[in-house]
């Protein structure tokens, strides 16, 4: 039996179709290609694959618009894979349901990571999610969900509750990033401002507090211009 991971790749540019063929291939992934959004529609619904990867630049339609068609019936894990790089695009097709996104060019250890990433949390069920986030370790960081407890080593962080369920939130989704809008709705609600000031004040103090260096942070990152993503779990 096959049990390989399925991927479908939906771009038009042969040279990139080749290029991530052979990268997912090399790492033991099924890969199959659409190079249009017609095609990957059509490829989506009847090879049901494990992940989709979608470029947003595509001849009959913008990829945009196709991950807000696949979010009406699925929740295949779709990486944006584009050469657009403006923060706008980034910002909206992770709102309308993306997953994750990787800019044209990118690196085969970032893409793979990411690909790891997304499989890991669809595989993960919410329940299991929860129960393995009761806990969240990653190198001299631990954070204890059930006691509220953060540690650094053997020195432990006194964090706000805001804090707190920020760390929870990151860490739920720990690997992906979360963009600002994603946070600031799960934390303050849909009515809170959204100049992100908040959130941005709260996360320097979070970083004060856990990063030894927050310039240069080993846990949460900033992806500019678009949110913050968890370092996974050890
Ligand atoms: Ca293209």
């Amino acid at each position: 039996m096959n049990n390989r991971q399925t991927i479908l790749i939906i771009e038009d540019e042969e040279n990139i179709t080749k290029l991530l063929r052979t990268i997912l291939r090399t790492h033991g992934y099924n890969a199959i290609v659409a190079t249009n959004a017609n095609e990957g529609k059509s490829m989506a619904s009847s090879h049901v694959p494990d992940l989709i990867l979608l470029d947003l630049g595509l001849p009959d339609e913008d990829g945009i618009n196709v991950i807000k068609q696949f979010r009406e019936w699925t929740n295949i894990p779709v990486i944006v894979v584009s050469a657009r790089s403006n923060d706008y695009d980034k910002v909206t097709a992770l709102d309308l349901g993306a997953d994750d996104y990787v800019t044209k060019p990118f690196s085969t250890d970032e893409l793979l990571a990411r690909i790891r990433t997304a499989l890991r949390h669809k595989r993960v069920s919410f329940d299991e999610e929860l129960k393995r986030t009761k806990l969240f370790v990653c190198g001299n960081l631990k954070i204890d969900f059930d006691k509220h407890f953060v540690t650094i080593g053997e020195e432990k962080v006194h964090l706000t509750n805001i804090e707190f369920k920020i760390m929870e939130l990151l860490c739920k989704s720990s690997g992906k990033v979360l963009t600002h809008d994603y946070i600031m709705n799960a934390i303050w609600g849909p009515y809170a401002h959204n100049d992100n000031k908040i959130l941005r004040v709260n996360m320097a103090n979070l970083r004060r507090k856990i990063e030894n260096n927050p310039a240069d942070p080993k846990y949460i990152f900033t992806e500019p211009g678009v949110g913050y993503r968890m370092i996974e779990a050890d």
